[in-house]
Formats: structure tokens, C-alpha cells, sequence
């Protein structure tokens, strides 16, 4: 801890982000840098404690309470401090492949638990953290690494998002032949084409991907593994597999008039606008909100996401349904720290609506009752009514509706951003697979060893949707368990 008076000197301070009203005119990320004295001084304020909870990364309550992959914040707070920028960046790789994703998309459970946060705002952890790997790759810090030694084993890994890419990170770095198999055009997962391009800038992803390849990593795009690329032959071809296939399986809404047209899944929406500016808009193949009446049905990071999108299209006029309620504005006396704060926050898309329109998009406690459609089959409103939580007769609380509370909204277009069903089943019943309760590859915790000897599996795919860093920490530990599997020892962490 190089300044003990840091955390009463200085207030938490975070960079500028650029003005709502402007950034919804592009694509590019919000966020401005902060220069490099604040920074210190920003690293000035952790206190370097005794236990560092922000490090922790237990589950309290079902949630993670400080980092999932035990970033060493302390460390770098503190080398930040003192100046010491390369330093503070070989720590924070050791516990971190790729910081410049997490410390842009992350929802940073370490500064929900951070010591400072118990009667202070806490340590800006992750503008830290993405300040360091920034300054990193300006400073070509960062540059690939191949092993001295390769085994001859051969891995294949199947799906490119943030497991997928930290088990081949991981994995080739241990010497093995990796390859991974990716169906989309380009690889990254949901960090390509499901996070937009302005919380997460599309040429970072594929600077690791180029990084990655420079390492001996081999990227196969184009190719879904048990439809145009035979499970059975990747069972032949490779010594060991790990699955990284995401929890893909979107929640739908079976009301009336669900099969209007006008009516997505988030997932259509996002990808298809991410693919098309990548493409420079030479398909023109997306599905367009310019001058529409949207309704967002779903309050998480997906329905924010598809918020942000559809205000960048110029959207007439845009209402986002959330079933729970409004959370508070302070912890509930339930939800002490150092557990993940579950509080009321206005993200980045709906901060744009606000600028944009005048308020919060999102109208609590509320649902969706039928789609109405015109006399071309495209939907033109929404019955929406209000809901209560109340406990059913198993002593579950579940919605009920609120009498006389239906409204009708007119809407061009609906985006169905309810979450994820667990992963798609036809490559996990192709390798035969074991499947738990929620559907998704069966694999312990820790261990990640599928029912089938040499096939594992992490991220969503075994865990359900989650975090980017809850796939990182699966990633790596699945690359840790199949070398293992490989070479009856491993040294990877
Ligand atoms: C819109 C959206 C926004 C999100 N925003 C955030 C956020 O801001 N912060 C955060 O922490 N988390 C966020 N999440 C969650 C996070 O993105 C996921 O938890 C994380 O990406 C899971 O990583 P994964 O590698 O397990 O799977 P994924 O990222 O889903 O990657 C799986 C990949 O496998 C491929 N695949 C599937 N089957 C096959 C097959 N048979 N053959 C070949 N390839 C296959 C898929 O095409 C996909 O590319 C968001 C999720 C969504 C949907
Ligand atoms: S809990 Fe907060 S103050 Fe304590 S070491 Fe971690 S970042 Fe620093």
C-alpha cells in the first residue's frame, strides 16, 4: 500500500463518457480515458486490505461477491500508484487473459464487495483494470507468446466466446495443438456478436484473435460442429474436446400473436446489426428500428443492449417491459456487503433514452399480454398489464395480474430480450453427453469432465448464461483439468 491517507485524499472519480445525445449519433464506445495522474491516484485509494474481499470471488446468496478470477487488485492498485504500469500488467495477465474485455463489459462484482465501499464509494477497480491492458497494447507490452515446447496432443475446442478463447488461450500455452471451431463468420462469441460495438469495440476482439493466431492457436470459422463438421470425426481427429457452445436457447413469449412479423428474438436483432457494421453495411441485412415504435421486452444486459441499438437507428419511440420490481436506490437490509449490490442503475442504454427522450425507458412490473397485428401480419400493438408477485400454493412467489391494468402501446417492432434457456442440444446428445436438470452439459465445477472420458465443458454451456468473467474462469479451468487429462499433471492455474 504505497499511500495509507489515499482512500481520504482522494474521491472516486471515474473518465468522462461521452455526451448520451451525441454518442447515439455512432458506434464507437463511450467511455473517454482518464490521464494517468488520476489514475494514480485512483490506485492511491485501496487500502491494500488484510482480506481483500474485492479478490475474493465466493458466491454469497447465489452471486458472486469479488472476482470470479481472483484478479491480484491490490497488487495493481497499487503498482498503478507508484507508477510501475508494465508491472501492474504482468499481474493483472496472471489471473487474466484478456482484461480489455472484462474491464470494459464487466459488472465488476469486486467494487460491489470492496472494503472501501462499506461507508465510501468503492476503489474504480475496473477502469483500473482496463486502463493497465490499455496502456499495455499502446506500449506493445502486449505481443504473442508461443510455447517453447509442444506436446503433439491435439485439442479442439468448440465455440469461440470468452471460454472458448480462454481454454485455447490457455491450452496452447501448455504446448497443445489447439484448435477451435466457431459457426459464425468470426470468431468471439457473444463478445462479437452479442455485446454492441459501443460497449465493446469489435477490432479489440480481433486484435486477440490475430494475437492468438501469431501463437499457434488455429480459428476454424464457418463451421458448427455436429451439422457441417461431424461430432464423430471430431471425436477421431482430437485427443480431447472441450465444449464452449454458449447457453444460445432464447426464452420466447408464447402469447397471441407471437408469430407476427416485426416480432425477435434480441439475439437476431444484435447479431445482425454487429454483423452489418462490421460488413460496412454491404448486406444491408438487419433488422432496421429507424423511425419504429419498439418495445424491449426484458430489463437485463440484453434488453439494455438491444436499447442502445435501437436508438442508434433512430427509433420513433421506445418502452422497455421489466417483470420484477424497480430495485432500490440503497441496499436492502437483505443485501448487506459485501454481497453483489442489488440496486437501482441507470446503464448506458437507458441513460441514452433518458437524454433522448426525457426518461428511463423502463416501466416496471409489468408484462406483455397479446401482440396485435395489421392487415399485413406485422405487429402494430402490444396489450401490456401490470403484474403483482404474490406466493403460490407451492409457497413460490409468482406473477399474477393486476386487474384493470391493461394498456394497449402501439409498436412497429418487439425485441424479446427474456434471457437464455441453457445450450442448444444436438452436438451435446451427438457426443453423448450427460445433460443436467436445466439442460445444460453436466460437468462439476472445478472439474468440468463431462460423462464422456476426454470431453469437457465450461462457460454458459455448462453454467447457464452468466458473465464474461464467470466464462473466463471456467475457460481456464477447463484448459487446466483437459491438460491434466492429457499429460496426467498440469501447471496451468
Ligand atoms: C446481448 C448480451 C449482452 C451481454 N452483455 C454482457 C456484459 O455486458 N457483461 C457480461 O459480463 N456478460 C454479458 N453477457 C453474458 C456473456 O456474454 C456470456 O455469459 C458469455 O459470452 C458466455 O461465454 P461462452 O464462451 O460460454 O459462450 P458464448 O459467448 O455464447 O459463445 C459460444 C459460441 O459457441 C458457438 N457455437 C455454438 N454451438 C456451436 C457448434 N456446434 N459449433 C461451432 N460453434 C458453436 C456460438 O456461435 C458462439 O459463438 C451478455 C449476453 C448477451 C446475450
Ligand atoms: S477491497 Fe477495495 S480497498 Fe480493499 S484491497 Fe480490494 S480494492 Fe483495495
Amino acid at each position: 500500500m504505497g499511500k495509507p491517507t489515499g482512500f481520504i485524499e482522494y474521491l472516486r472519480e471515474l473518465p468522462l463518457d461521452r455526451p448520451a445525445i451525441k454518442r447515439i449519433k455512432d458506434w464507437n464506445e463511450f467511455h473517454y480515458h482518464m490521464e494517468d495522474k488520476k489514475l494514480q491516484e485512483q490506485g492511491a485509494r485501496c487500502m491494500d486490505c488484510g482480506i481483500p474481499f474485492c479478490h475474493t470471488g465466493a458466491l454469497l446468496s447465489g452471486m458472486a461477491s469479488g472476482c470470479p478470477i481472483n484478479n491480484l487488485i491490490p497488487e495493481w492498485n497499487d503498482l498503478v500508484y507508484r507508477g510501475l504500469w508494465r508491472e501492474a500488467l504482468d499481474r493483472l495477465h496472471k489471473t487474466n487473459n484478456f482484461p480489455e474485455f472484462t474491464g470494459r463489459v464487466c459488472p465488476a462484482p469486486c467494487e460491489g464487495s470492496c472494503v472501501l465501499g462499506i461507508n465510501n464509494p468503492p476503489v474504480t477497480i475496473k477502469n483500473i483494470e482496463c486502463s493497465i491492458i490499455d496502456k499495455g497494447w499502446e506500449q506493445g507490452w502486449v505481443v504473442p507468446e508461443a510455447p517453447a515446447v509442444r506436446t503433439g496432443k491435439k485439442v479442439a475446442v468448440v465455440g469461440s466466446g470468452p471460454a472458448g478463447l480462454c481454454a485455447a488461450a490457455q491450452l496452447n500455452r501448455a504446448g497443445h495443438a489447439v484448435t477451435v471451431f466457431e459457426r459464425a463468420d468470426r470468431v468471439g462469441g457473444l463478445l462479437m456478436y452479442g455485446i454492441p460495438n459501443m460497449k465493446l469495440d469489435k477490432s479489440l476482439v480481433q486484435r486477440r484473435v490475430d494475437q492468438m493466431a501469431k501463437e499457434g492457436v488455429a480459428f476454424v470459422t464457418n463451421t458448427e460442429v455436429g451439422k457441417n463438421y461431424p461430432a464423430e470425426k471430431l471425436r477421431k481427429e482430437f485427443d480431447a474436446i472441450v465444449l464452449c457452445t454458449g447457453a444460445t436457447k432464447p426464452r420466447d413469449l408464447p402469447i397471441e400473436g407471437r408469430q407476427l412479423k416485426g416480432i425477435h428474438f434480441a439475439m437476431e436483432f444484435l447479431h445482425a446489426n454487429t454483423k452489418s457494421l462490421l460488413d460496412q453495411h454491404k448486406n444491408g441485412n438487419y433488422i432496421s428500428a429507424t423511425d419504429k415504435d419498439v418495445m424491449i421486452i426484458g430489463g437485463g444486459d440484453t434488453g439494455t443492449d438491444c436499447v442502445g441499438t435501437a436508438l442508434r437507428h433512430g427509433c420513433k419511440s421506445l418502452v422497455q417491459l421489466e417483470i420484477l420490481p424497480k430495485p432500490p436506490l440503497d441496499r436492502a437490509a437483505d443485501n448487506p456487503w459485501p454481497e453483489w449490490p442489488k440496486v437501482y442503475k441507470l446503464d448506458y442504454g437507458q441513460e441514452e433514452a433518458a437524454a433522448l427522450f426525457g426518461a428511463d425507458p423502463r416501466v416496471y412490473l409489468t408484462t406483455a399480454k397479446k401482440f396485435v397485428g395489421d392487415d399485413s401480419g406485422a405487429v402494430e400493438a402490444v396489450h401490456t398489464v401490470e403484474i403483482k408477485w404474490e406466493k403460490n400454493e407451492k409457497g413460490q412467489f409468482a406473477p399474477k395480474e393486476v386487474p384493470n391494468t391493461e394498456k394497449v402501446r402501439p409498436v412497429q417492432l418487439v425485441l424479446l430480450a427474456m434471457g437464455f434457456l441453457g445450450p442448444e442440444q444436438p452436438l451435446i446428445e451427438q457426443l453423448g453427453v450427460e445433460r443436467d436438470a436445466r439442460s445444460n452439459a453436466k460437468a462439476e465445477y472445478g472439474n468440468y469432465a463431462t460423462s464422456v472420458p476426454g470431453i469437457f465443458a465450461a462457460g454458459d454451456a455448462r453454467r447457464g448464461q452468466s458473465l464474461v468473467v464467470w466464462a473466463f474462469n471456467e475457460g481456464r479451468g477447463a484448459a487446466r483439468e483437459c491438460d491434466r487429462y492429457l499429460m496426467g499433471s498440469t501447471n496451468l492455474p
